[in-house]
């Protein structure tokens, strides 16, 4: 017992070795492995599949010995304990395993709506993206968020077909929602194969060869190629499907057309098949379907293979980044806090390398720090590694100051060779838009004024990117006065790692309020809070977070005089305010450069202009309405005099009173959040859903049917969402499913708007 024991040991040992090894080539060497490495994440629909699979990958490539199942809260990806509990995947991690001669680095991205700021952030740095379907409900509510958002950072992607065991799952239905809803081209690379109407294994289109998994835990299974006299049926059922394929692809793409045409035949070769489909994969131009069912273990190992042959490489993606050479260029996608090794912050690396202990340039904060250990996150451990190499995924501690979506590079004078090399990139003929990617030009849209290419450098980059608008807010209060500190220390840490949480302190009363992205979103603050921090906080009701527009123009002129500590402060402010759709925050003050203001202003020293930008800002934040922040504003300075040693403060607080005024001559109208709703329920409960939907202030957009569901698409004030899910379950015996997502800020109708005053007021 005892030997076999250690001979179990031994062997345990060296495959563990023998694993390290394999990683170990694509971390430290440089030229040429970076082809063979795939950073991909895998976006879905809650539900369809995405943390049962990732565990299977895990689990094939030998990374891990056991597979954990998601109803048993023991996956490596849901490692945080409210995700075991609440079986839902949160927190994206990085996970790299070895696949045949590849490395593929998983990011796992949160499933979740109140996540979506870390699905962005996590987005911006993969190489690909495999979309897991439900076979059997196709194109849903989420994965057509995830699809956009892939669209924003062009992210080629392949399509897994998961759950085909299900007896209402259909590959051919998937496809036709694929080209319906997401409006792109499917490739079915795939069938299932039944036996007694169990999933047994696939077709493999392109070689037209049976893969059968065996039973067991799905590690074997067999391969062999169909024949018109063995097969009969079935192979003219996938001939007739490999055909429509090679016919499909030939229409995509030029080369094939053009093999096609010079041999004369259909009869193509697999490899020439797939080298198309990778082409057309890449040029997102067409999207594979691959099939499985990774709970029954079956097809995991051919998607892997999939993602192998058709996601790209580090060195075909992102060509922005060569603008660094050989510097290093790398963007921070995730800030974690770790029990024993602190702050830990991943890194997708660009271009160059990364060593143990060196110093770092942050563009968007102008400022260097220095990393301490280096690691790379295999799937249940960090392993400390020298250095990290250009395509990879570096795991970093020590780092204060960098939060998730900052680019970082050597030194400053790195940045500056690289942004001026970007900029004078830009100068070439469609290298803007060879090197923009839309999530980019929506930014550009926002602005008023053409940038100039220093400016489209920043943007092009990602510096400063936008982060979603919190539409949750509640206050937030140590157990008692002495836990202050550490609660804002804590509070402070969470922030960097989730930057669509903000934290701000009521200047009246003090109190701390959090704004976030949803209750579960803040539900999830708090259990951390208590959990990793041990403090027991309290967390007031939940408020909706209104926003005041301007309902017309206003005018004031604001004057400040008075004796402080024995010296005389004086400033005299004339500003305006109107309402303006989408200006964006950096482009909110304007200065007044007609007539007489234009000869006053060109004496602003810029110390007094960023005092008067600070009282502009503090300004804002409060409306005259209900104290909401204001939006969608221009505000305009026209005159500014000061007297000699009036402190910056009191120009700040001048402006701030001043805007005041303005505000309240011009008079706000209550803005509300606004959600777009999915409600997915059974044909049998669907219209008491719609009848409580009508009590909701919904607009109805679209109702259709799915098997024997009715799929509601509406929009929805968020206010009349609270506690919608519990009351959703039992309207409907816990059958029918709901999914929202921000959608924009709208007006309200008066009695609405009184209404709201009276909820946050009280009276
Ligand atoms: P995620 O929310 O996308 O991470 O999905 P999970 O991996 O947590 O899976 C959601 C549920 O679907 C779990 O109960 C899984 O056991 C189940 N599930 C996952 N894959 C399959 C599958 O291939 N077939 C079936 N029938 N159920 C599956
Ligand atoms: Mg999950």
């Amino acid at each position: 017992m005892f030997v076999k024991m250690r001979t179990f040991c031994y062997i345990n040992y060296y495959r563990k070795l023998l694993k390290t090894a394999r990683l170990h080539r694509f971390y430290s060497s440089n030229e040429g492995k970076e082809k063979n490495i795939r950073n991909i994440g895998i976006l879905a629909h809650i539900d369809a599949g995405k943390t049962t699979t990732t565990e299977r990958m895990l689990f094939y490539s030998g990374t891990i010995r056991s597979m954990g199942e998601v109803h048993h809260g023991n996956t490596v990806t849901d490692y945080m304990e409210q995700e075991r509990q609440r079986g839902i995947t949160i927190t994206s991690a990085a996970v790299s395993f070895p696949w045949r001669d590849s490395q593929i680095n998983l990011i796992d991205t949160p499933g979740h709506i109140d996540f979506t700021m870390e699905v962005e952030q996590s987005l911006a740095v993969l190489d690909g993206a495999v979309i897991v379907l439900d076979a059997s409900a196709g194109v849903e509510a989420q994965t057509l968020t995830v699809w956009r958002q892939a669209s924003g950072y062009r992210v080629p992607r392949i399509l897994y077909l998961n759950k085909m065991d299900r007896s209402d799952a259909s590959a051919a239905a998937c496809a036709r929602s694929v080209r319906d809803k997401l409006h792109a081209e499917p490739l079915l690379l795939h069938t299932d194969v039944r036996h007694e109407d169990k999933l047994i294994g696939l077709i493999d289109l392109l070689s037209l060869e049976e893969v059968i998994w065996t039973h067991g835990r799905g590690q074997n299974f067999s391969r062999r190629r169909l024949t018109e006299k063995e097969d009969g049926r079935k192979w003219e059922s996938a001939m007739t499907a490999h055909k429509e394929l090679v016919d499909t692809l030939s229409g995509i793409d030029d080369q094939l057309a053009d093999t096609i045409i010079a041999q004369e035949t259909l009869d193509i070769k697999p490899k020439e098949l797939e080298q198309a489909i990778r082409r057309s994969t890449l040029s997102m131009k067409a999207f594979p379907l691959l099939c499985g069912s990774s709970y029954k273990n079956i097809g995991v190992q051919t998607l892997m293979d999939g993602i192998i042959s058709y996601l790209p490489s580090p060195a075909e993606g992102h060509k922005l980044y060569r603008t660094f050479t050989n510097d290093l260029a790398a963007r921070a996608f995730k800030v974690q806090h770790d029990d024993q090794r602190g702050v830990l912050t991943f890194l997708r690396l660009y271009s160059g390398e990364i060593s143990k202990g060196q110093k770092i340039y942050n563009l968007g904060q102008d400022k260097s720090e220095q990393i301490g250990a280096l690691y790379v996150a295999l799937a249940d451990e960090y392993k400390p590694v020298e250095k990290v190499t250009a395509g990879n995924i570096a795991v970093v501690s020590s780092l204060k100051g960098t939060m998730t979506g900052d680019l970082v590079t050597s030194t400053q004078a790195a940045a500056t060779r690289a942004k001026t090399h970007l900029a004078k990139w830009l100068q070439e003929p469609g290298a803007k838009d060879q090197l923009m990617l839309p999530s980019a030009r929506q930014r550009l849209q926002a602005m008023e004024t053409e940038p100039s290419n220093e400016e489209l450098a920043d943007v092009l980059l990602g510096i400063g990117t936008t982060i979603p608008e919190p539409v949750f807010l509640c206050s937030i209060e140590p157990p008692s006065v002495s836990q202050q500190t550490a609660l804002e220390a804590a509070l402070a840490e969470l922030q960097r790692e989730d930057p669509s949480l903000r934290v701000t302190t009521d200047p009246d009363s003090g109190q701390m309020v959090l704004a976030g992205m949803g209750e579960l979103h803040l539900d999830i603050i708090k259990e951390r809070i208590i959990r990793e921090y041990k403090i027991d906080v309290e967390l007031g009701p939940l408020q909706i977070a209104y926003r005041e527009a301007l309902l017309g123009a206003a005018r004031h002129t604001q004057l400040v005089d008075r004796k402080m500590g024995g010296n005389r402060q004086f400033c005299k402010i004339t500003m305006s305010a109107k309402n303006v759709k989408g200006v964006p925050h950096d482009k909110i003050l304007k200065l007044d450069k007609s007539g007489d203001s234009a000869a006053n202003l060109s004496h602003l020293h810029p110390r007094h202009l960023s005092a008067i930008k600070q009282g502009v800002s503090t300004a804002i934040m409060h409306g005259p309405k209900l104290g909401c922040p204001v939006v969608d504003v221009q505000v305009t300075l026209h005159w500014f005099e000061i007297g000699r040693g009036t402190s910056d403060s009191v120009v700040t607080a001048g402006v701030a009173q001043c805007l005041r005024k303005v505000f309240e001559a011009s008079e706000s109208m209550l803005l509300e959040p606004v959600m777009s709703l999915e409600v997915v329920s059974p044909e049998s409960h669907s219209s008491r859903v719609l009848a409580d939907l009508a009590r909701r202030r919904t607009i109805i957009q679209h109702i259709h049917v799915r098997h024997q569901n009715k799929v509601i698409d509406c929009l929805a004030p968020l206010s009349e969402l609270l506690g919608y899910s519990s009351t959703l379950r039992s309207l409907s015996s816990g059958l029918a499913t709901f999914t929202m997502e921000f959608h924009s800020y709208q007006q309200m109708s008066p009695y609405d708007e009184e209404k709201a005053i009276k909820s946050v007021t009280g009276f």
